[in-house]
């Protein structure tokens, strides 16, 4: 998931270079339109770079949600039937209630109700982090 969350970068190089190509040669606004779309993701990316910030969905994540699960399967489980569930702020056991891990849910695009385009808004805007941080933060 890491080399895809910078392979966007690789990608944001494409309409970057048609849109330098276009505003020199062709129609300004169309090619504005392609920076301005491009240069968003490359921004993004790198302010999260330069502030330190790790992508929202990262190696050490996985690595907590598997612990969890191991617990949750091995010789020490929360209850008799350990159902972990990652709710918006974090991991419970669905049949005890147990807070089984303090990570708020990344928001990976999935349907809400506020449609496909409010979504979509929403989704760019927060690239993907979690809206909600933790209750114990
Ligand atoms: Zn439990």
């Amino acid at each position: 998931m890491r080399l895809f969350y910078w392979l966007a970068l690789v990608f944001a190089l494409i309409p970057l270079i048609f849109g330098w190509l276009s505003i020199s040669h062709g129609s300004a606004p169309i090619g504005f339109g392609m920076w301005v779309v491009s240069g968003w993701l490359v921004l993004s990316r790198l302010t999260s770079f330069i502030s330190g910030e790790e992508s929202t969905w990262n190696k050490q994540m996985a690595m907590r949600l598997q612990s969890v699960r191991n617990e949750c399967d091995g010789d020490n489980p929360c209850c008799d039937l350990a159902l972990p569930l990652w709710e918006v702020t974090q991991v419970r056991c669905r049949t005890c209630g147990k807070n089984l891990l303090n990570e708020p849910r990344p928001d990976l695009g999935r349907p809400r109700s506020d449609g496909f385009f409010a979504g979509s808004i929403r989704l760019l805007i927060s690239d993907g982090k979690p809206i909600v941080s933790s209750e114990e933060e």
